[in-house]
C-alpha cells in the first residue's frame, strides 16, 4: 500500500514509521527545505509517552529532556509571586514525564525511519485527485504521482484539509490569543530546571534555561486580530509593541529577540471537523483536531493518533474506509475531552483580568499541595485512550 503523507512535523514521520512497519510504503512530502527545528519546550507524557516507549524513543527522549523541578511565577521586579514544583507532574505520572524541545522530539522520530520511508523535502502537493481505486497527487516542483492513500499531517494550516475537505476558517477556532517562541544563546540571567514565568494582563512571557548555553522564550497574548505577520521584521514588530511596556525581564528578551533569525509565531487555535477522512484522504494530528498549545499536549496527541491511525489500517487488510471510521471512533471522544480541558486552561496563559491573575496565582499556590494539584488537573493529565497492541502476530 503506497502512502502519500504531507508533513514531517510530528504526526507526519511517526505515522510513516508505523506504516512501513506494517509493510506500507510511505511518501512524506514536507513543504520546509529541512525538517524544523524551532518551537518551544513541551511537556511529554501519558499515551504519547508510551507510544514513544513502544518506537524505543525513550532513551533519547529522556536524555534531551529535562526534568523541570520548578513552575515559577515572578512578577514585574522579578520576585517569586507564586508557583509549584515540578513533582507533582512526576508524581501523577509515575516519573513517565519530561519536558523537551518540539524540535528534539521531532527529530528523534525523523531518524527512528527506516529505509523504506521516502521523504522529499522543499515541496508540497498543489492538488489531489480521489479517482475511486487510487488518488492522484499533483506537487508544486515534483511530477504528479498516484497512491493508494494520502494523509493530511501538515498541521494547523493544513493544505490536505484546504484541497479536499473546506477553507480553514470553516473549521478552525481561534482562540483570541498568539504564541511566539524563539532560542537564543548566552541569555542571563538563567535559572537551571525552573520555568520561569511572568504574566500580565492578557499577556504572558516565559523563559527557560537549556543546555549548551541555550534559552527559550514563549510569549503568548491575547489579539482580538487573527492575522499572523508575514515576514520576521514585522513579527518582531508585533512583539515590540504588545511587550515593550511589560515589567521583568522583557526589555533585554525583546534585545535578544532582534539577534534571532527563527521565531515560531502563530494563533492559539483548535480544529474542529466532523469527520476526519473522505475516501482516500485522511487527516492526522493538529490538520485533524488541533486541541492548542492550551492542552500543553499537541505532539502527544499527535504522536497517539498516528499510532492507532496506522494500526488500524493494517488491521483493515485494505479495507480503508472501516479503518478510517475506527481511527474516529477509538479518537473521536477522547480528543473532544482533550478541546475542552485546553478551553479551561485558557485564563492561565492571558488572563483577562487582574482578578484573573491574582486567581492564577491562588491556584498556583494551592498547586503545591498535594492532593489539591492531583485534583485540579488530574483528570486532564490522564489520558484516557487504549493503545492497542497492533504489531502482526507471527
Ligand atoms: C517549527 C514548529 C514550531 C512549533 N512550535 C510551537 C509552539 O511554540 N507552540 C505551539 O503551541 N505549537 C508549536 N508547534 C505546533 C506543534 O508542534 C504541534 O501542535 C504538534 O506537534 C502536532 O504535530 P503535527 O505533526 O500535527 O503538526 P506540526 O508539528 O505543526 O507539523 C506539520 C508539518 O507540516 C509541514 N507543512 C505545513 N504545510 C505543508 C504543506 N503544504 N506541504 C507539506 N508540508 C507542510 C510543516 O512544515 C510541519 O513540518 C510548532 C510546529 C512547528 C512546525
Amino acid at each position: 500500500v503506497k502512502v502519500l503523507i504531507s508533513g514531517a512535523g510530528v504526526a507526519g514521520p511517526c505515522l510513516a514509521y508505523w506504516l512501513e512497519r506494517y509493510g506500507c510504503e510511505p511518501t512524506i512530502v514536507e513543504r520546509a527545505p529541512r525538517l524544523r527545528t524551532g518551537g518551544y519546550i513541551i511537556d511529554f507524557w501519558g499515551a504519547g509517552f508510551d507510544v514513544a516507549d513502544r518506537m524505543g524513543l525513550l532513551p533519547q527522549i529522556l536524555e534531551n529532556g529535562y526534568r523541570v523541578q520548578e513552575l515559577r511565577q515572578v512578577d514585574r521586579h522579578g520576585k517569586r509571586v507564586s508557583g509549584f514544583s515540578g513533582k507533582v507532574f512526576d508524581r501523577m505520572t509515575d516519573g513517565r514525564f519530561t519536558s523537551l524541545p518540539r524540535g528534539d522530539l521531532a527529530a528523534a522520530i525523523y531518524e527512528a525511519l527506516g529505509d523504506g520511508v521516502e521523504t522529499v523535502f522543499g515541496d508540497s502537493i498543489t492538488a489531489i485527485e480521489d479517482l475511486g481505486a487510487e488518488v492522484r497527487a499533483r506537487f508544486e516542483r515534483s511530477a504528479s504521482r498516484t497512491f493508494d492513500l494520502v494523509i493530511g499531517a501538515d498541521g494547523l494550516h493544513s493544505q490536505v484539509r484546504r484541497l479536499v475537505f473546506d477553507e480553514e476558517s470553516r473549521f478552525e477556532n481561534y482562540l483570541g490569543m498568539k504564541v511566539a517562541a524563539f532560542e537564543v544563546s548566552g541569555y542571563r540571567p538563567r535559572d537551571e530546571l525552573v520555568y520561569v514565568t511572568h504574566t500580565e494582563l492578557g499577556q504572558q512571557i516565559g523563559r527557560f534555561s537549556m543546555r549548551n548555553d541555550r534559552t527559550l522564550f514563549l510569549f503568548v497574548f491575547a489579539d482580538p486580530s487573527p492575522d499572523i505577520p508575514a515576514d520576521l521584521p514585522s513579527q518582531r514588530a508585533l512583539l515590540r509593541q504588545r511587550f515593550s511596556g511589560s515589567g521583568w525581564e522583557c526589555p533585554r528578551i525583546l534585545d535578544a529577540l532582534d539577534c534571532t533569525e527563527s521565531l515560531y509565531i502563530d494563533r492559539v487555535s483548535q480544529i474542529h471537523m466532523d469527520r476526519w477522512a473522505r475516501g482516500r484522504i485522511a487527516l492526522v494530528g493538529d490538520a485533524a483536531f488541533c486541541v492548542s498549545l492550551l492542552g500543553g499536549q499537541g505532539s502527544a496527541l499527535a504522536m497517539i493518533a498516528a499510532y492507532i491511525l496506522a494500526g488500524e489500517l493494517s488491521r483493515a487488510n485494505g479495507d480503508h474506509e472501516a479503518a478510517f471510521a475506527r481511527y474516529q471512533e477509538r479518537l473521536g471522544s477522547f480528543i473532544a475531552g482533550k478541546q475542552k480541558a485546553a478551553l479551561r486552561l485558557a485564563p492561565f496563559f492571558a488572563p483577562r483580568s487582574r482578578f484573573g491573575i491574582f486567581l492564577r496565582n491562588q491556584v498556583m499556590k494551592l498547586m503545591a499541595i498535594p492532593f489539591v494539584g492531583e485534583l485540579a488537573v488530574g483528570r486532564d493529565l490522564r489520558d484516557s485512550v487504549e493503545l492497542p497492541d497492533y504489531r502482526p502476530r507471527v
